[in-house]
């Protein structure tokens, strides 16, 4: 059964957490926190890999799928026991901070902004056989949002951080932070 329940938790390429996983602990963190009268800000940052497509069409799945776990290795030793991490789709990350305000989220995303960019990823499973490794640059995009600031309910949380990912680093040119509560401000 243990066994069982890991499996249904965890994404089998990378050992991290699913987004089902995800979402159920965080919902249950609002409803415990709202029952126990806790007041204390949740932080949840999203992250998408910029052009994982390209980096597929390149060097092939084989190698896309190093990089996501190389990534989340990456992501593993940025947060150490911070946070809960989770892969949430594709080449989408989210970790959510309970206790977290944001300038501490932030500073947590432009270290995982740093550790993705700063160095490359060595791949040795590429389809460019006339190279043994090949290295590849990758950034990520990140979104950061705030409870209770940018949000009342927990997948809020997620849209906001989302949008923010968006509109505030993706479209802003890509290997940035954006966090929810500026864009507001400076962007509308
Ligand atoms: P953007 O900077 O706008 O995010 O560009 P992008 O290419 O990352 O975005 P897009 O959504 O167009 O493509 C996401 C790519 O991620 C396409 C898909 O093939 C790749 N991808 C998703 N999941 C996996 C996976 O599990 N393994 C591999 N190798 N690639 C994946
Ligand atoms: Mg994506
Ligand atoms: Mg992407």
């Amino acid at each position: 059964y243990e066994q069982r329940k890991e499996e249904s938790e965890r994404c089998p390429l990378t050992g991290l957490y699913n987004y089902r996983y995800f979402e159920n602990y965080l919902q249950d963190l609002f409803l415990k926190w709202e029952k126990e009268d806790v007041n204390k800000p949740i932080s949840l940052i999203l992250l998408d890999i910029d052009h994982f497509k390209q980096v597929n069409d390149t060097y092939g799945h084989e190698s896309g799928n190093e990089i996501l776990c190389l990534l989340s290795e990456r992501l593993r030793m940025v947060l150490s026991n911070q946070g809960v991490l989770a892969r949430y789709g594709g080449e989408e990350f989210v970790i959510l901070l309970p206790g977290y305000a944001a300038d501490q989220s932030i500073n947590i995303a432009e270290d995982i902004k740093h550790a993705i960019s700063s160095e490359p990823f060595y791949s040795h499973d590429h389809i460019l056989r006339w190279e043994t490794v090949q290295e590849i640059n990758v950034t990520a995009s990140i979104g950061v949002a705030v409870y209770p600031n940018d949000c009342e309910e927990p997948l809020e949380l997620i849209r906001h951080a989302d949008r923010a990912m968006y509109v505030g680093a993706k479209q802003q040119g890509r290997n940035k932070v954006a966090n929810y509560n500026q864009m507001n401000t400076n962007v509308q």
